[in-house]
Parts: structure tokens; sequence; C-alpha cells
């Protein structure tokens, strides 16, 4: 079985985008306190109705975020968004909470899946949650693959894993350092991320050294045959918070991967050099199989100040295509005529292209563009709506 491609949709148009670049499912979260991602735009129920249409259209499943921890007064609030997500039928809802897990179980039959935020890493816990009615369970990522393989064959339950992106250096969440230095709890939405803060220990008043606690980035993309073999359903990236560029790469490198895994042939050495080419080309840390193959340690710990790297900048996304013609380009960043730009198809290879002339709708020639606005430019075939279009920063 080769796993299902799992990608975090922040918003609407991140959505459009990650389903484009060949996502199985997305998961997102409702405009309210109910998920963990509290920064991140998230969706209006209107949006939400909108995404799943989109989704199930193209087969793609769509998993809603219930994973904050909650008090009583919230919990009474869950019934009635329960009854919404039931009638616009989510396929699942990723929950933390076993107060929560119990409620759901109680109310309605919307598949359950447990979240990383519950640290589940072993068989005994997996075992407790299967026995609550959890379908799924979001694996906690201190568990490595073997340890996955094993749980997985004694419980039979669906396992998923995250696969690439940001990493908690705490167990998922269970931390209060983003609490106590900018009064944002991790555990309900509001994680500062103070972990990637620079430190100075002293002793004495004298500095000892600087602290770093941050965690490189997540990368399986060559381990994703151990996936397959220990039988996970389903990968997980990382960054509903991340723009459109980011997720759309990701979620591109990773369905391509895949899709050869499915066909039964072999991830070349070629093609991951490709594949990490592309990946260079959005924002990242230094990247780490973390816990994967061995357990976590010096290594993983990202020691330069937060600045991820980034090659590029997305400055464009195609909003249509008058074929043999024109593509017209939804501006996000300024570009001239002249520049090199680059478009990502949603199979294949970039395509670069320096700009020879552009245009506004009613055909005025232009040297420039303005953020917001749409230019047409000449054809370039093999190039859809809404794939990304980026140029060096
Ligand atoms: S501050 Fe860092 S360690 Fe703590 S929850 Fe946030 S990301 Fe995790």
């Amino acid at each position: 079985m080769t796993p299902e491609l799992l990608a975090p949709a922040g918003n609407l148009e991140k959505l459009k985008v990650v389903v484009s670049y060949g996502a199985n499912a997305v998961y997102l979260g409702g405009k309210n306190q109910f998920g963990l991602r509290a920064a991140s735009e998230n969706f209006t129920e209107e949006e939400l109705l909108e995404a799943v249409h989109i989704c199930h259209q193209k087969n793609v499943k769509v998993y809603v975020v219930l994973n904050s921890f909650f008090h009583d007064k919230e919990i009474q609030k869950l019934p009635l968004y329960l009854d919404f997500l039931s009638s616009i039928e989510v396929d699942a809802v990723i929950v933390s909470d076993l107060g929560v897990v119990e409620l759901i179980r109680s109310y309605c039959s919307i598949p359950i899946h447990l979240s990383t935020q519950s640290s589940c890493l072993n068989l005994y816990s997996a075992q407790f949650w299967k026995s609550r009615g959890v379908e799924r369970i979001v694996l906690g990522r201190e568990v490595s693959l073997d340890e996955a393989k094993r749980i997985r064959e004694a419980t039979n339950l669906e396992l998923e894993m995250f696969v690439h992106g940001s990493m908690c250096m705490a167990y998922s969440g269970n931390c209060v350092i983003s609490n106590y230095t900018s009064g944002r709890d991790s555990n309900r939405g509001g994680c500062a991320h103070s972990c990637r803060f620079e430190y100075e220990l002293e002793d004495n008043g004298k500095k000892v050294t600087d602290t770093f606690m941050s965690s490189k980035d997540l990368f399986g993309l060559r381990l994703l045959k151990d996936y397959q073999k220990a039988g996970i359903s389903s990968l997980k990236i990382e960054g509903r918070m991340k723009g459109p560029l980011y997720a759309g790469t990701i979620t591109k490198v990773y369905a391509e991967a895949l899709k050869i895994l499915d066909q039964g042939k072999e991830l070349t050495q070629d093609l991951i050099n490709q594949w990490e080419d592309e990946l260079k080309k959005v924002s990242h840390r230094d990247y780490t199989e973390a816990s994967l193959l061995n357990k976590a340690s010096e290594e993983s710990i990202y020691h330069q100040r937060e600045e991820s790297s980034r090659e590029f900048d997305v400055v464009g996304l195609v909003a249509d295509v008058v074929e043999d013609e024109f593509l017209v380009i939804e501006v996000r960043k300024k570009f001239n005529k002249g520049d090199r730009i680059e478009f990502l198809p949603f199979r294949g290879p970039h395509q670069e292209t320096i700009i020879p002339n552009m245009y506004l709708m009613d055909d005025t020639e232009v040297d420039f563009t303005n953020p917001g606005g749409l230019v047409k430019i000449p054809y370039i075939p093999n190039i859809g709506i809404n794939n990304i279009v980026r140029k060096r920063a």
C-alpha cells in the first residue's frame, strides 16, 4: 500500500494549491479556538463548505483539526460545530483531548484521528486509543519507523506520521516555553516558537554559552520506502502557516515520489537530487531525519539564528491560460519585464522564462507589475491554472 499524502491547508487558496499539486488529503482548521494554529488564517464555515466541495470532487479527503486542549466552557460549544462538520461530510476530525474523543464518540459518527499532540508513542497507548474509538493515530514525532511498524502490526490501526517540515523540540507541543516567554499557550494554538529564540546562559553574571533549542526541519524523502514497509497509511507535511510556494513545492515533490513508489519503481539518486534541489528553493532550516531511524540527538539541533534559507519568492499564481496566446498571472510580488521567472507545473520539472513583454488585461503594455493586479505574458506550453510563479529572492 502506498501511503496517502496529507498536506496542510492554512486557507482556501493554499488548499487549492496543494490539491492541484497532488495531495490525497488536506488538514485544516476552522476560525475558532478548537485547533492548534490560531495564527493561521483558517476557514469560515462557508469556506469550509467550499473546501470540502473542491476536495471531494477530486477524491481528496478533508480532516479538520479540533486538537486544542479544552476547558469545560469551550467543550460546550463543540456539539454545534460537530453538527456543522457532520452536515458537510468532512472525512475526519483530528483530536488531542480524551474528553473531546468521548464527546464526539457519543455525539456523532465523524471518524476520529488522534493528534500528534497526544504523544502516542507505544503499543499500550495505541491500543487504549483504539478502544476509545479512534480510527487513526498520528504518532508522536519521537517514534521510529521500526516502532511504528510494530504498533501497526499489533493493532492494525491506521497510522499517520510526519514526513516533512518544522519540528517541535518538545514532545509535540507539550511545552510551556512559549507561555512563559510570550504569554502564548502552545497547547491552545498560540505557540510563539520561543524555542527558536537565541538565549544566553549566564553563571554569576558571566556569559557561559549561547543556547539553541530549535530543531532542524524533518526530511523524510529518502525514507519513503521505509514508511511504506512499516505500513504507514498517511504521510503528513507540516505547515498550515507557511505560504503557497512552500506548500505547493513540498506537496509536488512528495506526490511525484509517492507516484513512483506506487508504480513499483525505485527512487533513484538522480531523482532524489532533483527533488532536493526543488526543496532548497523554499524556506527551510537544515534538514534532519530526526527519530525516524535513530533517536534525535544533538545532530538534530539547528544551531543558527532563526534565518531559515529561502532561494525563491512566490511572485504570482497562474490565473488563466489561453492556449497559444497568453498566460494571465495574478501578481503577489512585484516583478519586471526582462526578469527571469520560473513556473512550477503540477508534474515534471520547473520551466524558466525571461519575460519578453507584459500587458494589463486591457492590452496596455507595462514594464512592471503591481501586487494584487493581473498581467498577461506570452503563452508557455504545459503551464496550468494555479501553477506557482516564482523568482529568485
Ligand atoms: S516553543 Fe518550540 S518547543 Fe515549545 S511548543 Fe512551540 S515549537 Fe514546540
